[in-house]
């Protein structure tokens, strides 16, 4: 053994397309890194919130709500940030290479030919099983399971998955599923709560100062900005986490939905 080469670490030597930070413990994968934008509309609002809401339900309505903000606001950002940045359940690659002509041949076939197993999925008609095939990825040169496919912007092959996000910069998979459920949730549950706060500080200064809804718009604006903000920012997250119950109440998930025939 040579001791002279450095002994590298799995995630220095990963094929696929994945970038690892913090010695393998973050990943990120794909072209455009929207993730860090995710986050600025997340913390930036979050912070308008603590600057100019916050103090004043603290000291006028009740302790309790900006200290429940603060908790949402704790799991929507680490959510975000382990469905972002963690091992969405990658298929390791074959590391048996083939080296001549007659083994590169032979991987044409097994793709030809897929084998195919019952998955129990609910469909529309539970007396139809639903067949899923198992293909051979002649990238990373395995037999797939069912249910995992090749994403082209990971360029591995992604057990269970669900899609790529292109906001996280990551597959959606096995193993971070519930990270980005847990993330859509909490992230509409945000937004209706930093609305309701906000709406809540300009309409109760209005009723204690016995004034006009200008006239409290015009002593809180920041408040009342944050709450259009949020009513307008929780429609897609919302609309998001309907979806992901919805596919959970039939076993599926957005690929089989999406692709796959009835
Ligand atoms: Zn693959
Ligand atoms: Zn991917």
């Amino acid at each position: 053994m040579d001791s002279s080469k450095p002994h590298l670490r799995n995630y220095q030597m990963f094929p696929g397309h994945a970038t690892f930070y913090l010695k393998g413990h973050f990943q990120s994968a794909g072209k455009r890194s929207y993730s860090l934008l995710v986050f600025a509309a997340i913390a930036v609002p979050a912070g308008l919130f603590f600057g100019f809401t916050a103090p004043w339900i603290w000291n006028n309505v009740s302790q309790s709500l900006p200290i429940v903000f603060s908790y949402i606001l704790l799991l929507c950002v680490m959510s975000l940030v382990r469905s972002a940045g963690s091992d969405p359940g990658i298929l390791p690659r074959n590391i048996h290479i083939e080296t001549s002509d007659t083994e590169k041949r032979e991987a044409g076939p097994l793709n030809i030919a897929p084998l195919s197993v019952t998955v129990n999925c609910r469909q529309y008609d539970e007396d139809r099983p639903l067949y899923l095939p198992i293909n051979y990825c002649t990238v990373c040169r395995i037999w797939r399971p069912a249910r995992a496919i090749h994403c082209r912007d990971c360029d591995s092959c992604i057990d269970f998955m669900d899609h790529h996000c292109v906001w996280l910069n990551n597959c959606i998979g096995a193993r971070n599923y519930r990270y980005f459920f847990c993330f859509i949730l909490s992230l509409s549950l945000l937004a209706y709560f930093m609305a309701t706060l906000c709406f809540l500080h300009v309409l109760t200064w209005r009723h204690r100062k016995l004034s006009t809804t200008i006239a409290a718009v015009r002593f809180a604006p920041v408040s009342f900005a944050l709450a259009i903000y949020g009513v307008l920012g929780s429609i897609y997250p919302t609309a998001l986490a309907l979806y992901h119950i919805f596919l959970m109440s039939r076993g599926e998930n957005t690929r089989e939905f999406v692709c796959i025939d009835q």
